[in-house]
């Protein structure tokens, strides 16, 4: 008998035959006489549909508000699938965040769990009940619902069977597993039957959205054995799993592609030593995430600073800059949304050169300009006019010699 806790993604839930479909699945684990625990994302478009009445009604929405309208397609879920598992004749109860609870802390629309209270479900799961529980959402230490960001609900789900003690961790979506690259834009992509916590972070830091960030640095740090598959085919998955048990390391492991970021540029600022504080420690005190930095040097004692920041704070990125314009002293403001991250990524490029060589090589023959290069010990990102995201992430795929 094992503990599992099982997690189903937006697509997998879609539309009530979805719901059927998922709940026969718990059921055949729980017949296998496992216990099982549930967890739940919205049904597929329903957060979107949401995060735009928010934005709608306001781009500088209140966090807390857009909290408490953003976690409710998680609450519809957990609802019906204890519904659909009830029909099969389980003994199911669906969980909100605050019932269990999951305290995360206050930082709302991006929370981070501090704590889950795992008792309670751990006594039901020994008589038999299968709690289904809503992803995504938490309870903050202002008493308030919390919402742990986009694809939170494999954070959610990791969290959970970090705190069950859980012995694996199964993340069901509409893809069979962790794939060189996204494989909608390459349909050569290949399959990984392995993965490496640190890869498949960095990968998932850089865009990959099969897993959450936070899901695969909590993994690693809790030593949860997280397995990504398809709820819809009965193909083995791929696990995540430590540097030593991979057997052939590739140089590249895999390439990543993100849409969600936005280009700032910020003109003529002078040239002296403080300046980039001014502009990033505001930033960052309104908890927007830098991610790529240029500043590029000039002749006449001003410089441009150009970096990327997340589609979604950019509103609140110009608000701040404005609001410091005295004190950088710059000429203007412009921003891009139009533009991609394209990432490269695998553990062997500690041990081998030319892996941005290659890069750049490669997205030169096809004409494609970088904007913006940064580098870490496992990965080469740069940042490219988004009509290039396909055409890139194709020809490196290539490049690499990844295509199956
Ligand atoms: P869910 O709703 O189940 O959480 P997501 O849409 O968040 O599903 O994540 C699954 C999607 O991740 C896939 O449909 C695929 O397009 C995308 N994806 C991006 N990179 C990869 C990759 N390297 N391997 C597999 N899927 C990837
Ligand atoms: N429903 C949330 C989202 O779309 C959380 C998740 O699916 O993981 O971001
Ligand atoms: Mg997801």
């Amino acid at each position: 008998m094992a503990r599992i806790v099982m997690k189903f993604g937006g697509t997998s839930v879609a539309d009530l035959d979805r719901i059927r479909n998922v709940a026969q699945r718990v059921k055949a684990e729980a017949d296998k006489g496992n216990e099982v625990a549930v967890v739940v994302s919205a049904m597929s478009g329903a957060t979107n549909q949401l995060v735009d009445w928010c934005q709608k009604l306001s781009p500088l929405f209140d966090a807390r508000e857009y909290d408490t309208v953003v976690a409710t397609g998680e609450q519809v879920t957990a609802g019906l699938t204890a519904i659909a598992l009830q029909n099969l004749g389980m003994d199911a109860r669906s969980w909100m965040g605050w019932q269990i609870a999951v305290e995360t802390d206050g930082q709302h629309g991006k929370a981070r769990i501090n704590s889950i209270e795992a008792e309670e479900l751990v006594e039901r799961m020994k008589q038999g009940q299968i709690p289904v529980v809503a992803g995504f959402q938490g309870i903050g230490p202002d008493n308030r619902v919390t919402t742990l960001g986009r694809g939170g609900s494999d954070t959610s789900a990791v969290a959970l069977a970090a705190a069950l003690k859980a012995d694996r961790c199964d993340i069901y979506t509409d893809v069979d597993g962790v794939y060189t690259t996204d494989p909608r834009i390459v349909p050569g992509a290949r399959k990984l039957t392995k993965i490496t916590y640190e890869e498949m972070l960095e990968l998932a830091s850089v865009g990959a959205k099969v897993l959450q960030t936070r899901s695969v640095e909590l993994a690693m740090k809790e030593h949860v054995r997280v397995q990504v598959l398809s709820s819809f085919t009965d193909a083995p998955g791929t696990m995540v799993v430590d540097e030593d048990e991979v057997v052939e390391q590739e140089i590249v492991a895999g390439i990543a592609y993100s849409r969600d970021e936005a280009k700032v540029t910020v003109r003529r600022v002078p040239d002296r030593p403080g300046v980039a504080a001014a502009i990033f420690v505001p930033l960052a005190e309104a908890h927007i995430n830098v991610d790529m930095i240029v500043q590029n040097v000039s002749a006449d004692g001003t410089t441009d600073m150009t970096f990327t920041v997340g589609k979604t704070d950019l509103p609140r990125t110009i608000a701040v800059l404005e609001q410091a314009r005295q004190e950088i002293g710059y000429a203007e403001i412009s921003t891009d949304p139009n533009v991609a991250k394209i990432s490269v990524v695998g553990v062997g490029m500690r041990s081998h050169a030319g892996v941005a060589g290659t890069m750049f090589r490669t997205l030169a023959a096809r004409g494609i300009n970088i904007l913006v290069i940064s580098t870490s010990e496992i990965k080469v990102s740069v940042l490219v006019a988004a009509e290039y995201t396909e055409l890139a992430v194709r020809a490196l795929h290539t490049a690499y010699e990844l295509d199956a």
